[in-house]
């Protein structure tokens, strides 16, 4: 339902343009390199512009911001950037990609030892119109996804198949940056 419900909400959104994906290449690959402030600061720069553009892949943005924030100890102004890519989101009524979104966070910030700014996380979600129908759903008998590579080849970011949005049998699109991805041959 997830899925469906955003693509109501936006359509199959379009992808970054090629200079926002060199951008976001270049974050990621700080990213990897540990350099979290460095890669944190572009992130949010490239999840700006993307707003101020209109962008439906803009909330990504942030929450990938939000990440490198969290990882360069910055947790309370990650926190910020997440809020913006919720709040994005339920705005376009994309609850469902919201709640997938706010779980993924919360996970990795219980992981990190953050349980306070996991917990406001969840107090965030219950408090969203409509979450309760949503989040008692059980995703919809989807077929196993064939698998897909690592990482974007794009942009670097890591892939998720449940994170993607599957444009055929065999083809996802990047979530951050909107690139084809191929599922790898097994
Ligand atoms: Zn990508």
């Amino acid at each position: 339902m997830l899925r469906r419900g955003y693509r109501r909400a936006f359509g199959l959104l379009p992808p970054l343009p090629p200079e926002m994906i060199l951008q976001m290449v270049q974050a990621h690959r700080l990213f990897a390199v540990g350099q979290y402030s460095q890669s944190a600061a572009l992130l949010e720069n490239l999840g700006n512009s993307a707003r101020a553009s209109g962008l439906p892949r803009a909330p990504r943005v942030f929450f990938q911001a939000a990440r490198a924030n969290w990882h360069a100890n910055q947790v309370s102004h990650g926190m910020d950037l997440m809020r913006i890519a919720l709040d994005m989101l339920v705005a376009a009524g994309a609850v469902g990609i919201a709640g997938q979104i706010a779980s993924l966070a919360m996970t990795e910030l219980n992981g990190m030892g953050h349980k306070q700014e996991a917990d406001q996380l969840h107090d965030y979600l219950v408090k969203i119109p409509g979450w309760q129908e949503t989040a008692s759903e059980t995703p919809p008998e989807e077929k196993a996804k064939p698998a897909l590579p690592t990482h974007c080849k794009q942009c670097g970011a890591a892939v998720r198949s449940d994170e993607v949005d599957w444009i055929d049998e065999i083809t996802a699109a990047c979530a951050y940056c909107g690139s084809p991805i191929r599922a790898e041959k097994a």
